[in-house]
């Protein structure tokens, strides 16, 4: 005869019946009866419980764990992750083009200033320094530029 998994409505156990409609375990029907629970019911009742306790615990794991609804999910997420930081790293790569064309580019266009000797440019900051020239705006400039060409 096939058993029917149940849920009893007094103690909440998951239990199984030989019968569809059973709404009580048998500890239950039997307390309802009248009877006096034998050492077995004792017994029965704590592994229901245990069984209750197990099958309450599988269904939150599994929904994270194998679901294929979510597994789908998560394969789908990590795919666009993936394809997100292929794009970053072909930007990464015309970023790092484009600082080595502005660095060429600003070599070149700073060589007149290398005409300039470090020892010479030193003996210009010295002379405008701007605290030599109350500060003015002009010296703070020429200094600035000065630097810049070091
Ligand atoms: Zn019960």
């Amino acid at each position: 005869m096939p058993q029917h998994k149940r849920t009893c409505q007094d103690c909440d156990s998951t239990f199984f019946s030989s019968y569809g409609r059973s709404i009580q375990c048998l500890p239950c029907w039997k307390t309802d009866q009248g009877y006096t629970l034998s050492k077995a019911d004792n017994a029965l009742i704590v592994t229901q419980e245990k069984y209750t306790e197990l099958d309450n615990a599988q269904p939150a794991n599994s929904a994270s764990d194998s679901d294929p609804k979510e597994l789908a999910r998560l394969k789908q997420k990590v795919r666009n992750m993936q394809s997100e930081k292929d794009a970053l790293a072909l930007q990464v790569k015309v970023l790092h083009a484009q600082v080595a064309q502005l660095r060429a580019t600003q070599g070149a266009s700073s060589s007149y200033g290398s005409g300039l000797s470090r020892g010479f440019i030193k003996k210009l900051l010295m002379l405008c320094h701007p605290d030599k020239h109350d500060n003015s705006d002009l010296a703070t400039e020429v200094t600035k530029e000065l630097l810049s060409r070091r």
